[in-house]
C-alpha cells in the first residue's frame, strides 16, 4: 500500500511510490417516489460534533457530504449534489469552521450526485481514483444507464483543469493526517475509478455500497454503474486487503449506514 502524509500546516505534501499528483438536515417529502429511498439510515452512529459531522443534500435522495477536523486540517468525504454550498455552510459551522477550511476532498466517484461541492472548496486537494480524472473534469462520459441519460438532459458543471488540484491514486494508499490516517481502496466498476474510504471506523462505501427499505444492503445498482459485476467482485476483493476488525460501519454514499457484520459484507457481494 502507498503511504502520503498529507500536512497542510507547513504547505507540505510528501508522496511516496507511485502516487500521480496534478494541479443533515433530513428532509423527507412525502412522495411515494421519496419515501421509498428512505432519506437516512444510521446517520446518527457517525456523528461526533464537533470533530466530524455527516450532512445531506439533495433532499430524500441524501447525497451524503461527511466532514471531519485532523491535525493536517479539515476534510470532507464526497460533496454532495443539489444544496451542496448551504450543506457546507451547516456542516462546517456544527465544526467551529467555514467550507474554505476543507483543506483534503476525498471523491469516492465522480457522478454527479456526490461532487456538487467542489466550487465551494476549490481550495482543497482534491484526492480520488486516477481512472475517474477525465469524469471529473468531463472528458470522459460514463456509460452506466442513468448518469449517462441524465448528462444528456443536463450537463454537469465541472472544473476546468486550472481550478482545482487533484491527487489520483491508481492503487490502494494510506493518508497520514497527523494522529488519524484514512486508507483509500480502490474498487472499479460502479465507475471506472470507484475508490472507498476507511476513517475512524467507518467504511465510506460511495455507491459500490446500496440500501433500499425492501432488499436491505447490496452492492451497485445495476442502472447506476458503468460494470456491476466488476462492482460487486472489487467489493469482495476488498475484505482480503482491508482489516474489517478496524471497520465498524459501513455507509453508502446516500448516507445509508450499518454496523459492520459478516452478513452484511456478504450482502455487498450480491
Ligand atoms: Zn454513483
Amino acid at each position: 500500500m502507498n503511504q502520503v502524509i498529507l500536512d497542510t500546516l507547513h504547505s507540505r505534501l510528501i508522496a511516496r511510490s507511485s502516487l500521480f499528483m496534478l494541479a443533515a438536515r433530513k428532509w423527507c417529502p412525502a412522495t411515494i417516489l421519496v419515501a421509498s429511498l428512505a432519506c437516512t439510515r444510521g446517520l446518527e452512529w457517525i456523528q461526533d460534533a464537533p470533530n466530524a459531522v455527516a450532512v445531506t443534500t439533495s433532499g430524500s435522495w441524501a447525497s451524503m457530504i461527511y466532514l471531519a477536523r485532523t491535525d493536517s486540517g479539515m476534510i470532507a468525504i464526497d460533496l454532495g449534489w443539489m444544496g451542496a454550498a448551504a450543506a457546507l455552510q451547516r456542516g462546517t459551522r456544527r465544526l467551529d469552521a467555514k467550507p474554505s477550511d476543507v483543506r483534503f476532498a476525498f471523491i469516492t466517484h465522480a457522478h454527479r450526485d456526490h461532487i456538487g461541492g467542489w466550487p465551494n472548496v476549490r481550495a482543497a486537494r482534491f484526492v480520488l481514483g486516477l481512472p475517474e480524472l477525465p469524469y471529473f473534469m468531463g472528458t470522459a462520459q460514463y456509460q452506466g444507464l442513468v448518469p449517462s441519460s441524465a448528462e444528456r438532459v443536463s450537463v454537469t458543471e465541472r472544473p476546468k483543469s486550472s481550478d482545482i488540484a487533484f491527487i489520483g491514486i491508481s492503487q490502494d494508499t494510506s493518508f497520514v493526517l497527523g494522529s488519524d490516517t484514512l486508507w483509500a481502496f480502490v474498487v472499479p466498476g460502479h465507475t471506472p475509478g470507484s475508490t472507498v474510504y476507511l476513517f475512524r471506523g467507518i467504511l465510506f462505501g460511495g455507491d459500490a455500497v446500496n440500501y433500499r427499505p425492501f432488499t436491505g444492503f447490496q452492492g451497485a445498482r445495476p442502472e447506476m454503474s458503468d460494470d456491476p459485476a466488476q462492482s460487486r467482485a472489487s467489493i469482495t476483493a476488498l475484505w482480503q486487503r482491508v482489516d474489517t476488525l478496524r471497520v465498524k460501519f459501513i455507509c453508502s454514499a446516500h448516507a445509508k449506514c450499518a454496523r459492520n457484520s459478516d452478513e452484511l459484507r456478504r450482502a455487498l457481494a450480491k
